[in-house]
């Protein structure tokens, strides 16, 4: 899609006189790792052990549900009824047991180069993300040296209603200390999608998994791009475009 298109429908969707990003919000799983694959598959080898059939793509679109709410919708769709606690704390466990027994994920091709670009231009980064995994936190110290400090971090542990509740996103510009027309949102998950564009930040969809962008549109993507290497690539452009459309 074209940026100044997109740009321009932004500011008319959202009555905003101007976009001046001062700060970038950013998505962790299928954004800054690669990550959603090994999820997919945790997730699939879970419910195998169930004797229940699901396409494994599904697990894409719950992608930023907490474990409970992904738990119930598979619970429903197979039995009809929601599960019990216990039956959500084992079969969590489970899933996150299968998880951490998979190789390391990597992180996303482009995003070290992002985070540095955001740097250089003096934007402020928070990571927003639903999960509250200490293994993955711990290792965004060592992928990203120095690109997210504690202050500014939106994990499932700081929000009371996950994605797609806006309230991850409203509680990162309270964290940066910026107004929804001073954000640019980095997301690859509909649900996602949706929190940030609630929240009114320029929201940036990335097609790094099986999700057509068509679907990213609909839940209030305002750009779409096919990677973060992409995005990396286009993001000088971007943010030129943005300053000068606060000009006209
Ligand atoms: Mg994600």
């Amino acid at each position: 899609m074209d940026r100044h298109q997109a740009i321009s429908d932004f500011l008319a969707k959202r009555h905003y006189a101007a976009i001046n990003p001062v700060a970038a919000l950013i998505d962790m799983d299928g954004t800054l790792y690669d990550s959603m694959g090994h999820h997919a598959d945790a997730w699939m080898k879970m419910v195998s052990g169930l004797g229940i059939n699901m396409p494994r793509d599904e697990f894409f679109r719950y992608e930023g549900r907490t474990g409970a709410s992904t738990i119930n919708i598979i619970f429903n769709k197979a039995y009809g009824r929601d599960a019990t606690q216990e039956e959500i704390e084992r079969l969590y466990h489970l899933k996150t047991e299968y998880f951490n027994s998979m190789s390391a994920v990597a992180p996303m091709p482009g995003a070290a180069q992002l985070l540095d670009m955001m740097q250089e231009t003096g934007m402020r980064r928070v990571l927003v993300t639903g999960s509250g995994q200490a293994s993955l936190i711990e290792r965004l110290e060592r992928d990203f040296p120095g690109a997210f400090s504690p202050q500014m971090m939106v994990t499932s542990r700081n929000v009371t209603h996950g994605k797609p509740h806006p309230e991850p996103y409203i509680r990162a510009m309270q964290m940066a200390r910026v107004k929804p027309s001073q954000s640019i949102a980095i997301e690859n998950a509909p649900l996602g999608v949706k929190s940030a564009s609630a929240a009114g930040a320029f929201t940036i969809g990335l097609t790094t998994g099986p999700i057509p962008g068509r679907e990213l549109k609909e839940a209030g993507a305002d750009i779409v791009y096919p990677s973060m290497q992409a995005l990396a690539d286009d993001f000088h452009n971007l943010v030129y475009d943005m300053f000068n459309s606060s000009l006209g």
